[in-house]
């Protein structure tokens, strides 16, 4: 079943900057999917238009059997906590602990912290640390964030993510400011989340490499428009 469409979604930055032309494609359910192309691709406005972070300027959104262009502010939170966001930076609270970084993530994108570990169930901590467990950052729960290696803090990244139950994680660029073994584990550990936990990944990438090892299918933009949609196997054969 298919899970996310784009139909027709395109993205002008003010009124000469067209970042995404016209852009089509689908992605089922517990599919692994990379977005691959060169720097100012549109890769990362493609993310931002699915989540709403911003308004594609024209074309259709449909996520889970929405269109979440017409959303209103309350459907679209209910929405967004579908969705699972991973950045390059991280975007986690420094002077938090792991753990509150994670159950930060039940409140929703871009909510308030205040930073008291005793506002969450018994059963929400549990949670955070069986999700910290499998992302191997049991030793590390309650340290300050910034006391974590930038691998340490995507898994951080990841499990804030997934304490929301997210049927879709949209990743952007995750590991690009990693070095290749912290790239390997956070792949390793998103494929793990699209194969044993059934959970959609749509993940930007500019290593191409990376994209043919882990992907079920790559999508392939260029300045705003999508030029390859197919499997790994096509790309490497058609070289
Ligand atoms: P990528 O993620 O592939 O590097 P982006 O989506 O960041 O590509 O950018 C696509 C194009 O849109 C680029 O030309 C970029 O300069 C432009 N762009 C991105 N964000 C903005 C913005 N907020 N305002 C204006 N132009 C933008
Ligand atoms: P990334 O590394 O994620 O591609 P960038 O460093 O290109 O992001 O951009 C950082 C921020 O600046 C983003 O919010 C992006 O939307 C915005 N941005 C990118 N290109 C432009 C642009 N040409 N004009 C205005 N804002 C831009």
């Amino acid at each position: 079943t298919t899970l996310l469409e784009l139909n027709n979604v395109s993205k002008k930055y003010g009124s000469d900057t067209l970042a995404l032309s016209d852009v089509n494609f689908s992605v089922k359910e517990g599919e692994f999917v990379s977005v691959i192309g060169p720097s100012g691709a549109g890769k990362s406005t493609l993310l931002r238009c699915i989540n709403r972070m911003i308004d594609a300027t024209s074309g259709e959104v449909i996520f889970d059997g929405v269109n979440v262009q017409n959303l209103n502010k309350r459907e679209l939170r209910k929405t967004r906590t579908k969705i699972g966001m991973i950045f390059q930076h991280y975007n986690l609270v420094n002077r938090l602990s792991v753990i509150e970084n994670v159950l930060h993530g039940r409140l929703g994108f871009k909510s308030i912290i205040t930073g008291v570990l005793g506002m969450y169930s018994e059963a929400e901590k549990k949670q955070a640390i069986e999700l910290l467990t499998v992302l191997g950052l049991e030793d590390h729960m309650y340290k300050r964030c910034d006391q974590l290696s930038g691998g340490q803090k995507q898994r951080v990244g990841i499990a804030r993510a997934l304490i929301q139950s997210p049927k879709m994680m949209l990743c952007d660029e995750p590991i690009a400011s990693l070095d290749p073994n912290s790239s390997k584990v956070i792949m390793d550990h998103l494929r793990n989340i699209s194969k044993s936990m059934g959970i959609t990944v749509v993940v930007n990438l500019h290593q191409v490499d990376v994209a043919l090892s882990y992907s079920d299918r790559i999508i392939g933009v260029s300045k705003g428009e999508v030029v390859y949609n197919g499997s790994p196997q096509q790309i490497t054969s058609e070289e």
